[in-house]
């Protein structure tokens, strides 16, 4: 098991050149009704069911450095092109680089509504992150959290279990620095009953949490395979449906 903020910064070291990240493609995506996405290399978490394995565990080996002003004129021109309204960073964790994220936020265009999605990790590491988000008024961050409680949290990610806790801390952080946010929870690894409790834990945090965002399993890419490789057991999106 790893400690997730020591790996965020040596992964860090990796994938960035002063404010230059590394970034394996870009794209019009149809989620949010249309979005331009820019995916980022690079991660502080391992998740099994991770559809950007590749680039989480050999982020030496994809992509290449972008200036924040380059990302910001990529993903503009994609969302003028398709006449979308909202824009991300996506693929890998967005919070890792922290200056060229906040340069990237600067520079995209503000009738735009840029949507960060992240593990949390970050944030609830240190609440001076959510109070430098707090500037920007066309953000919405969707804090998507691993698990249900510190065990899963730990198998699902190899992360140590104290991580858990640094994914609800930052929803408290961006909610007391007045940030638009909402929690997702990944469900397919929990019982009904632990994702209960999680809903409790979140209403003591904020009231509008209880409207969590239920994510579910969608075996894209080698997920199937990777998982069939441990001993956890899941249902996707599909069976779910069926019941
Ligand atoms: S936090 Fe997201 S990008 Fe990182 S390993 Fe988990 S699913 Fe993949």
């Amino acid at each position: 098991m790893f400690d997730p903020i020591n790996k965020a910064e040596n992964v860090t070291q990796i994938i960035t050149r002063d404010d230059l990240r590394k970034y394996y493609r870009f794209r019009a995506a149809r989620f949010y009704g249309g979005i331009a996405t820019a995916d980022c290399v690079g991660c502080c978490l391992q998740c099994i069911f991770c559809w950007s394995w590749r680039e989480v565990m050999n982020p030496n080996a994809y992509g290449h450095y972008y200036a924040p002003r380059d990302v910001a004129r990529r993903l503009a021109l994609i969302a003028r092109k398709k006449r979308f309204k909202n824009i991300r960073i996506s693929g890998n964790e967005p919070t890792l680089a922290r200056e060229h994220l906040l340069k990237v936020l600067a520079m995209v265009p503000s009738d735009m509504l840029f949507i960060l999605e992240t593990n949390g990790i970050l944030i609830g590491h240190d609440r001076t992150y959510a109070e430098d988000l707090s500037r920007f008024k066309n953000l919405y961050v969707r804090v998507s959290i691993k698990g249900t409680n510190e065990e899963e949290f730990s198998g699902l990610t190899g992360a140590q279990p104290q991580g858990f806790g640094l994914q609800l801390k930052a929803l408290e952080n961006l909610r007391r620095a007045a940030v638009k946010t909402h929690p997702a929870v990944m469900v397919s690894f929990s019982t009904p009953d632990n994702v209960d409790a999680l809903r409790k834990q979140l209403i003591q945090i904020d009231n509008d949490y209880s409207d969590v965002e239920i994510e579910e399993l969608t075996l894209y890419g080698d997920v199937e395979k990777r998982l069939e490789k441990t001993s956890v057991t899941y249902r996707t999106a599909d069976q779910t449906q069926r019941k």
